[in-house]
């Protein structure tokens, strides 16, 4: 971690462990008090298996490249996953996502943080998928941000939450099959080129399912003139999980 980084990721930390000396708080995962994220859940947190396709990073019996890939070849260089779509992951996103636990988010992307360094990836700035118009004010925040902006600090990148934004609203990919997702992403985004271009772009979300939005993401980034574009998630969700819930 450079000095800056450091530096920007102490504070933001600080802030987070002081709001937990004044709100003693709960395990994001279980709930158990006295902790964000306690031991027990560290420890139930299922990793993918490998090996993994060496593009979309799903599970699958040898290394290389799986068949999906390459048909047709996602936008992203390479994604992956820290974690399956599965307790207490799952339980801890969803608080996230509904109770703005920035302290949680804070304690995840140190999980996250050594996972993402193993990969050496050639990272500039990070970019969180961003959440249509409309649902950014129901709820308030992006709950990617509350991973991807203290992970960033860790890693000495630079958080860029304005390289991406939507084009149109979107509905739900939960509940379509892997080729309605993809035609209900396609041209959804577009990035600024003034921020991204000439630049390696690693695009943040907390689940993907068959990364259909991460590569809709990465293609508006190339186009505007990324250098290249990687992706990473906080889960993954499996076909076994089916891909109707998620
Ligand atoms: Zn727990
Ligand atoms: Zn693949």
């Amino acid at each position: 971690m450079g000095q800056t980084a450091a530096w920007g990721y102490h504070i933001y930390h600080s802030l987070w462990a002081g709001l937990d000396w004044i709100f003693p708080p709960t395990c994001g995962g279980c709930g158990q008090p006295g902790t964000r994220w306690c031991a027990d859940c560290q420890t139930r947190v299922i990793r993918p298996r490998e090996p993994v396709c060496d593009v979309c990073g799903v599970p699958r019996e040898i290394a290389g490249v799986c068949d999906g890939c390459k048909s047709s070849p996602p936008h992203y260089v390479s994604l992956r996953s820290w974690s399956v779509f599965d307790q207490p992951v799952r339980g801890a996103l969803h608080r996230l996502k509904y109770r703005r636990d920035m302290s949680l988010g804070d304690a995840l992307a140190v999980a996250l943080n050594e996972h993402i360094r193993s990969l050496g990836w050639p990272i500039e700035i990070v970019a969180p998928v961003p959440l249509s118009r409309k649902r950014l004010s129901e709820r308030g925040y992006n709950q990617v941000s509350m991973v991807a902006l203290p992970l960033t600090l860790m890693c000495g990148w630079g958080y860029r939450p304005q390289a991406l934004s939507r084009a149109r609203e979107t509905r739900s990919q939960v509940g379509l099959s892997r080729e309605e997702r993809r035609n209900n992403v396609r041209d959804a985004f577009v990035a600024q080129p003034s921020i991204v271009r000439g630049r390696v772009v690693l695009v943040v979300d907390d689940v993907t399912t068959t990364g259909a939005t991460l590569s809709s993401c990465a293609q508006a980034l190339i186009q505007a003139g990324a250098r290249q574009v990687y992706a990473y998630t906080v889960a993954r969700a499996l076909a076994r999980h089916g891909l109707k819930d998620v």
